[in-house]
């Protein structure tokens, strides 16, 4: 039988908006259905998408509340409060968003048992730890955007200097989606080439140009706030891309958030490692190998995650 394609968007301020925005050009639903606690601002959305309808083709999009939701194969989570300033570090926000996600987990299990969820609110990693630990569905059914999004701008700024599409740059940020994420450069290649202290397409290895590349991928979002207020637009379309792999079952490797089966020697977290992602969700880990510096960061990442979580004594 063929299925509609249902996605569901929790949550449809700024980043839940650019998501069904991005899921609906790209036609990767027949149906979006949008919750939001402030219902006038669901509704609006889908009424302005409904009227790129016949541009763009048959997608309906509708305001939702929960038990509808029952009907989505996969649902988004980008409810919450939103950085407040550059000064608010993403684990500052965790407080705010830990109790709204508890409000929704509990919503989620009773009308959407089955739907894979992908968590988009900040801070993304302890949040999809504790979707998982609060959710009755496996936790490879929870998917965390994690360093998606700081992938895709350090290889779009790696495909810049190297003057070739970020498309042919292979290049992972891993851990926390945050001020500890790991630039793996001892992996990082074009076209089979490693660039790690190496001349690659004229360009010498220069320590301090590559740093201050990581730092860009690494501060994007407090440039971004500084200038817009918020980032909505890249996260949208990494948001759209998860689901594309889950709904068209891609098996595509992604840097997603996850809790590694012991991978590095990390257990009790979430944060991001190179994952395969179907139909199933995050089907299969990864483990690089790494340099002893990049697996050191990353376990200190882990251990920042731990400690954050740990700060907000939430019972799981
Ligand atoms: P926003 O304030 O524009 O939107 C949040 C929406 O959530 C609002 O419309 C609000 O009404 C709604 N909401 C609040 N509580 C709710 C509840 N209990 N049920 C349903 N809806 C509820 O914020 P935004 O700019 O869209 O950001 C959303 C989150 O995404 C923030 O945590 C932000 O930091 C995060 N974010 C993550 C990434 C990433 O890479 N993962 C990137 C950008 C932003």
């Amino acid at each position: 039988m063929i299925q509609r394609r249902t996605v569901g968007i929790v949550g449809t301020g700024n980043v839940g908006s650019a998501a069904a925005y991005a899921i609906f050009n790209q036609g990767l639903a027949s149906e979006i259905l949008l919750l939001d606690k402030n219902t006038h601002r669901a509704e609006g959305e889908a009424m302005d998408l409904m009227h790129g309808q016949q541009l763009v083709g048959r997608v309906t999009c509708r305001a939702v509340d929960y038990p509808v939701l029952g009907n989505a194969q996969i649902i988004v989570l980008s409810a919450g409060a939103s950085q407040k300033s550059s000064d608010e570090s993403r684990l500052d926000l965790l407080r705010r968003n830990a109790e709204i996600f508890r409000e929704i987990i509990i919503q989620l299990d009773k009308h959407a048992p089955n739907a894979i969820l992908v968590v988009a609110t900040n801070p993304v990693d302890v949040l999809t730890y504790i979707c998982q630990a609060l959710s009755s569905r496996p936790g490879r059914r929870i998917i965390g955007t994690g360093t998606l999004l700081d992938t895709a701008r350090f290889r779009a700024l790696l495909g810049r200097h190297y003057g070739v599409d970020p498309r042919s740059v292979h290049a992972y940020i891993l851990g926390e989606h945050g001020d500890s994420e790991v630039p793996i450069w001892s992996n990082a290649t074009i076209g089979g080439q490693s660039i790690y202290e190496r001349t690659v397409l004229g360009k010498e290895w220069e320590s301090d140009t590559m740093q201050s590349i990581f730092e860009q991928a690494r501060n994007a979002a407090y440039e971004i706030i500084d200038r817009k207020g918020h980032t909505d637009a890249a996260i949208g379309v990494v948001i759209a891309r998860i689901v594309q792999a889950v709904l068209e079952d891609q098996q595509n490797v992604l840097s997603v958030s996850t809790r590694p089966k012991g991978a590095y020697g990390i257990e009790d977290v979430c944060l991001s490692i190179p994952c395969v992602v179907g139909l199933e969700g995050v089907e299969k880990q990864i483990e690089p190998t790494l340099s002893d510096d990049e697996e050191q960061a990353l376990r200190a990442s882990a251990q920042a995650l731990h400690d954050s979580r740990s700060g907000l004594q939430m019972e799981l």
